[in-house]
């Protein structure tokens, strides 16, 4: 299966809960977030490069890595920053690229909350938005997580502006409705794509 859909949103939209309903109608699903924590973990190339770079002040005593220490690091150093995103950002893509091309279903969902931001748009075939308001982005996000509105605006705004997204996405899936709402907006949606892999 060489078809891919990126799926995209802002923070609380709602990405996972509509990957789950992909993968209810048995697709295979790629999270871009979770291929960056593969690519550091304990015994990653990724992992032995950076300590190897910054030495052991980026490790916990567990020896995986220390996030806030890195993130420190490379705060306000663009040395630092651009030396980490040149060791990560290549393996991110080689992992994610094996993923993708190991999955079995008639077309693959890669969820990536930065699709448009990291350009990883050129790497798939289509790409679907999960569209919902600011408002309800700040009250869904810290219901679920005990971030505070504030956390939650910052977050909102080191993300491309939703207009952005909105532009480029070739479909879009409005979730200010039910949960409940949301499945027969899923299933319309895989069936196209079952036809655009067809097409492919
Ligand atoms: P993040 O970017 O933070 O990972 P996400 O885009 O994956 O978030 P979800 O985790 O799917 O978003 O949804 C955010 C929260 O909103 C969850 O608690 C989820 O259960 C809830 N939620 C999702 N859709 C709806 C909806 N239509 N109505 C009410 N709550 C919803």
């Amino acid at each position: 299966s060489k078809f891919v859909v990126g799926l995209t949103g802002g923070i609380g939209s709602g990405k996972t809960t509509v990957a789950n309903l992909f993968a209810e109608q048995g697709i295979d699903l790629v999270d871009a977030d979770i291929v960056a924590r593969e690519v550091v973990e304990i015994g990653s190339e990724g992992l032995n490069k950076l300590s190897e770079h910054f030495g052991t002040r980026i490790l916990k005593l567990d020896s995986s890595l220390n996030r806030s220490a890195l993130r420190e690091i490379i705060f306000n150093n663009p040395t630092h920053r651009d030396w980490v995103n040149k060791l990560l950002h290549p393996l991110i893509r080689i992992e994610m690229l094996k993923q993708l091309d190991s999955a079995v279903s008639a077309y693959t969902i890669l969820i990536a909350p930065l699709l448009f931001e990291n350009d990883l748009d050129r790497l798939v075939n289509r790409t679907l938005m999960v569209d919902i308001s600011t408002q309800e982005q700040v009250k869904r996000t810290s219901t679920r997580d005990s971030v505070s509105q504030e956390q939650v605006h910052r977050i909102i705004e080191s993300q491309a502006p939703r207009a952005k997204k909105l532009q480029r996405a070739d479909d879009v899936i409005d979730n200010h409705g039910e949960i409940s709402a949301l499945k027969s907006k899923v299933i319309a949606l895989h069936n196209n794509y079952i036809k655009l892999s067809n097409n492919a």
